[in-house]
């Protein structure tokens, strides 16, 4: 029976495996799982399997708009181990290396794979360039075929990626099947085993589009719903509020239903706060990389050589080749704080040093492809651009390091901590600092027989979901969603004659998620504004709550990214609040009972980051924040992971140290 707004039909269904999300990763797991569901089948297990995405796949995720570069690329004539140093250092010494190596030696296939579904990826062949536009028709493929990929960077490389996300969905949907995907179902919560409490049974989730909620059961499930955006009061006001760096339609749910779920969260104290062109979010690794531009304060001073010396403060961080990203922001922020902004990117110089050594015709291509930097991923940038008057080759552009971003798969690392591949060590026991505090039921290795499974029975993560292993980017989290499918499918087959057991019943989990609907039904006549009731909140209104507590206590733009202990404090009172009140979200219609959700997730996620960043007392990455009451990297004591776990039913989180090794030597 159809339902109404006030009354949902409900729909039960039960798979194997549940994909909960619709990005890079799990384009990479639905691309994998057929074949590995194939060879199980050939050994007498059947396996049913089904992708749910709140959105529509050909968009979704943080690559809807398209990319103009894929950072992952290791090539023919790199080391994997190099690459697990960059990841390292740029994220201040705390990953995993087992996690980075193996991605590493993996990722390049993905690629591969992008460019045999149509991709266009720039190319150099015997001294001459050809992208996307130039490309000969009769072609070959790129990386495998020969000629050298346009590199922007040591691992970087460049693409005509304006329908990159479309060309990875398509192969991702042909290969799973249409049947065995619904798009538009928001996944709100994971539902524990009613035998164990340590291992996933389902998920609930309901319909944007009808009035219809989703019980899902299953013996595994890929939870990969990207990182969180909106947390933080954005830079941008009024209008424009939709437009941030990150996408705003990632909310944390990778992180908030994993944390309920009772997995161990790791490094939620990272954070990423990217430096970009302003107000537009347009991407920089271009001109950096590309076009070898400088950025400079106001009075034309380059602070990355004028205030190189502050590189000193965080050995050996700092004084890498390429200093780590925070670091570089930290560079930035003292021209900002002692009033020599605006801070520029010098499009004018380098487009200028550019035009000596070439032609005409190459330099109006170079500036085409700065045009094309933009369309492809960012097409906000050419609208101030435009807006602006902004002619790359006659008027600089301002740059500004944003609000600060949740991810695991871009230059952050927060997380849920996962399971490595089982060739490559890791601590003792007795090396963990904290080894009385980590609950007993966890791993003490980072291997615990399958590939990404966290440390919740069934549940796996990829791309931005896998913590402490940062810079996967878009091809690397495709290569982890697709090593999560051979190892869910051998999870399957290992426990084929379990069944899940709801620890919920079904009628309280459609209570609940209907909850915010029907306060609004219930009250929605005490007022004739419908916005002003005593009885609930817009989620609109919680949201500004939630920003406005995160950016001024919890080292936001407003206090120039610092905190300290007190003002965590009373962040942690204030969330708490927001928390109960959170349960008085209204939702008038559908559209408004996901932005509900969305900022449950988005507080929860809030509560562990300002939860970790409490217990780490050192400043880890300067530039993204600075605990003013430790304002130091404390190499002694803080040279560890910290993890957490969260238990839903008193709402407390248990925080420790986890032991960090170098599996490869950092000293190359
Ligand atoms: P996503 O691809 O973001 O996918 C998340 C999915 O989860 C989406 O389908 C979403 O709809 C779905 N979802 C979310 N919540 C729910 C829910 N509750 N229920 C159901 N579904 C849900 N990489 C590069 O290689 N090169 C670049 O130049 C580059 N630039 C970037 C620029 C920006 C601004 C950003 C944000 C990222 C960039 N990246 C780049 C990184 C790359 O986009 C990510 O690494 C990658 O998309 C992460 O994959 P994911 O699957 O973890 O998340």
């Amino acid at each position: 029976m159809a339902g109404t707004f006030g009354n949902p039909e409900v729909v039960q269904e039960e798979v194997d495996i549940l994909i909960i999300g619709g990005g890079m990763a799990a384009c990479g797991a639905a691309y994998e799982i057929m074949p590995w569901i194939g060879a199980a089948k050939d050994a007498g297990v059947d396996i049913t399997v089904k992708l749910v995405d709140k959105a529509a796949m050909d968009r979704s995720g943080a690559v809807a708009q398209g990319l103009s570069a894929i950072n992952t690329y290791i090539g023919p004539n790199q080391d994997p181990a190099d690459y697990a140093r960059m990841v390292s250092n740029d994220l201040m010494g705390i990953t995993r290396d087992d996690l980075a190596y193996d991605l590493g030696r993996n990722v390049d296939d993905s690629v591969h794979l992008f460019e045999e579904w149509g991709l266009p990826i720039w190319k150099t062949v015997n001294g001459e360039r050809f992208d996307g536009a130039t490309w000969p028709k009769e072609g070959g493929k790129l990386l495998k075929d020969g000629g050298d990929p346009v590199r922007s960077g040591k691992w970087q490389i460049m693409i005509n990626g304006e329908s990159y996300k479309w060309i990875v969905a398509e192969a991702a949907k042909k290969a799973l099947g249409s049947d065995n995907i619904q798009e538009r179902v928001f996944i709100v919560k994971l539902v524990n085993d009613a035998n164990d409490k340590n291992r996933v049974a389902g998920a609930v989730g309901f319909s944007t589009r009808e009035d219809k909620v989703y019980v899902y059961k299953f013996k595994a499930c890929l939870l990969v719903a990207g990182g969180c955006v909106n947390i933080f009061r954005p830079r941008s006001v009024g209008e424009g509020q939709g437009r941030a760096w990150y996408p705003v339609w990632n909310a944390g749910s990778t992180y908030t239903m994993a944390a309920e779920a009772g997995a161990e969260l790791t490094m939620m104290e990272n954070r990423f706060v990217p430096a970009r062109f302003k107000d537009g979010y347009g991407p920089v690794g271009a001109w950096f990389l590309l076009f070898k531009a400088q950025a400079t304060n106001a009075y034309g001073e380059v602070y990355m050589v004028k205030n190189k010396e502050l590189l000193n403060d965080y050995p050996p961080y700092g004084q890498a080749a390429v200093p780590a990203s925070c670091l570089r922001n930290h560079l930035m922020l003292k021209e900002m704080k002692e009033g020599r902004g605006p801070i520029y990117m010098d499009t004018v110089t380098a487009l200028a040093k550019l035009r000596e050594t070439l032609s005409p015709r190459e330099v109006k291509h170079l500036e085409a492809e700065a045009w094309e930097d933009f369309l492809d991923m960012c097409i906000g940038q050419c609208g101030i651009w435009v807006g602006e008057n902004i002619e790359p080759e006659k008027k600089n552009s301002e740059l500004m390091p944003t609000e600060p971003y949740l991810l695991g798969s871009h230059s952050g690392c927060c997380g849920i901590w996962a399971s490595g591949p089982d060739d490559v060590g890791a601590p003792t026991t007795e090396e963990h600092p904290d080894k009385d505090l980590i609950p007993a039921h966890l791993p003490q290795g980072w291997n615990w027989g399958y590939r990404s499974m966290t440390t919740v029975r069934g549940l796996f993560t990829a791309g931005d979901g896998v913590g402490a292993s940062g810079h996967k980017f878009s091809s690397g989290s495709h290569t982890e969603g697709r090593m999560c499918a051979q190892s869910m499918v051998k999870f399957v087959m290992d426990n084929k004659d379990w069944v899940p057991t709801l620890d919920t019943s079904v009628e309280s989990l459609v209570e609940e998620i209907y909850r915010p609907v029907r306060t609004f039904l219930e009250h929605k006549d005490y007022t004739t504004a419908i916005d002003v009731n005593p009885h609930y909140i817009t989620p609109r209104m919680l949201q500004f709550r939630l920003q406005k507590i995160m950016d001024e206590y919890v080292a936001g733009v407003a206090t120039y990214y610092t905190t300290n202990g007190h003002m965590l404090a009373v962040a942690e009172e204030k969330l708490g609040m927001l928390k109960e009140d959170a349960v008085k979200m209204r939702a008038k219609d559908l559209h408004e009972l996901l932005r509900a959700w969305e900022n449950y997730h988005r507080i929860l996620t809030a509560e562990a980051h300002m939860k970790h960043i409490q217990f780490r007392k050192e400043s880890r990455y300067p530039g993204f924040y600075y605990r003013m009451d430790h304002n130091y990297v404390d190499e002694t004591n803080w040279h560890c992971f910290v993890n957490s776990v969260y238990d839903k039913e008193t709402k407390t989180w248990n925080v420790f140290k986890r032991a960090h090794k170098d599996l490869v030597d950092k000293s190359k």
